[in-house]
């Protein structure tokens, strides 16, 4: 018993002594990784820029049908647009725009993609727009917001430029963590779904990384993602929500980084708990957190841990979505577009509010193909509820808000495939 004892704690001090060694070796391990990167031509170039777009006067805000024309009451919290500019080695560019906004609405796409192209020779399919959906952001839509609509654009099509201006060496790289705060939002009672959290139901608890460092391995900005809701607040005043805390910590614990967010197939999952400032922050800190956890991934070269390589390929179409004969309405071009970064990354953005199935099934579909998958939502265009085949039929909020024909998810599904095969050629 005694020497059985003696034998434990003999074991125990090597294993620590175990810890310890193996600890300093990967610490070695990922600074001479580092150095060795920087040591390395940098294929790419990169450069990011942030625009203040908090409104300067009190303006109808957008989300909530309950506070109908009632104007803003203050500023809470600052509300921003930043934009990421990528080259590869030939010259091939993309520009990828986040803003703290409910949507990307099809007035303001076309004409900051038009003034681009124009002013930058950027091509419209490189140009990613995707909205955080903040409820605490201005109705920007309207005709006596008129004004703010092109202080908006205008400051849009600035960082952009800027973006470009300011590209300078970089490396690239994709990462994810886990974060867990979005929850399923279609809870089945007796008389249908309800909007009720619903901790069984589907979700997507993925966080996708960009990663941009430097020729010298310093961290630029990162590029993260998140399907929910960004809807902790309802209340009067401008706020970037959980999306808006999570690019503020991220970038006051990272001085002179960007942090850009990006939202994905949010349509049916909901921030919970929610409705008070401090789980905003929370939500906020632990998505941060998050994107800690994925950089952390990076320190040397397993598989879910990807240095990314041109060439860097972007596509843009639209596919025709139908309702049904008895809404009399004309179809919808919806628009779908791929990022693609050599053989390590494809981003697909879907337009408006699609729930959480098509980013699954995007990456059970297309994940064994060698690239990794992220699907982004919210992106180039915002026009209520894309449900699946499957939410159409449960019924419910998601489900009401537009009279699709189920054919829809086949439709934007198989563009996507035909998007990801054309560019995985
Ligand atoms: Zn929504």
């Amino acid at each position: 018993m005694k020497y059985s004892r003696k034998l434990a704690t003999a074991s125990i001090v090597l294993l620590s002594l175990l810890m310890v060694i193996s600890g300093f070796f990967s610490a070695t391990r990922a600074e001479t990784a580092k150095t060795a990167e920087a040591a390395t031509t940098s294929e790419w170039k990169a450069g990011a820029a942030t625009a203040k777009i908090t409104p300067s006067r009190p303006m109808p805000m957008s989300g909530y049908a309950g506070r109908k024309d009632n104007p803003s009451e203050g500023t809470e919290q600052d509300l921003f647009a930043k934009a990421l500019a990528i080259e590869d080695a030939d010259g091939n560019r993309v520009v990828i725009v986040t803003t703290d906004l409910i949507g990307i609405l099809a007035t303001l796409r076309e004409d900051v993609a038009t003034k681009v192209e124009a002013k930058y020779g950027l091509p419209p399919q490189a140009l990613l727009m995707n909205a955080s959906h903040t409820h605490c952001g201005p109705s920007y839509g309207r005709d006596d917001t008129r004004d703010y609509f092109e202080f908006l654009s205008g400051e849009i099509v600035r960082i952009i430029g800027e973006a470009i201006d300011t590209m300078e060496p970089a490396n690239l790289s994709y990462a994810s963590a886990k974060c867990g705060f979005a929850m399923n939002r279609r809870t089945p009672t007796p008389q249908g779904f309800r909007n009720h959290p619903n901790p069984e139901g589907v979700v997507d608890h993925t966080v996708p990384v960009l990663r941009v460092d430097d020729a010298e391995g310093n961290l630029k900005t990162v590029l993260f993602g998140y399907s929910c809701h960004n809807t902790t607040m309802g209340f009067m005043k401008w706020l970037g929500d959980y999306a808006g805390y999570a690019q503020e910590y991220f970038e006051a614990d990272h001085p002179g980084v960007t942090a850009m967010f990006m939202n994905n197939c949010s349509g049916d999952q909901n921030p919970y708990p929610r409705s008070m400032l401090y789980f905003a922050q929370r939500h906020g800190r632990t998505l941060a957190t998050a994107v800690e956890a994925a950089l952390e991934t990076n320190q040397s070269a397993f598989f879910h841990q990807r240095k990314l390589s041109g060439p860097m390929k972007s596509i843009f179409e639209t596919v025709e979505l139908e309702f049904t004969e008895e809404s009399k309405r004309e179809p919808f071009s919806y628009p779908v577009q791929v990022l693609q970064f050599g053989d390590g990354l494809s981003l697909i953005a879907l337009g408006t509010e699609v729930v959480v199935d098509y980013s699954l099934r995007l990456k059970k579909e297309l994940g064994d193909r060698g690239p990794a998958i992220w699907v982004a939502g919210y992106s180039n265009v915002y026009s209520g509820y894309i449900p699946s085949k499957r939410v159409l039929e449960e019924g419910g909020y998601e489900a009401v808000s537009r009279p699709w024909k189920p054919e829809l998810e086949e439709r934007i599904i198989s563009k996507a495939h035909a998007l990801f095969d054309e560019v995985n050629r």
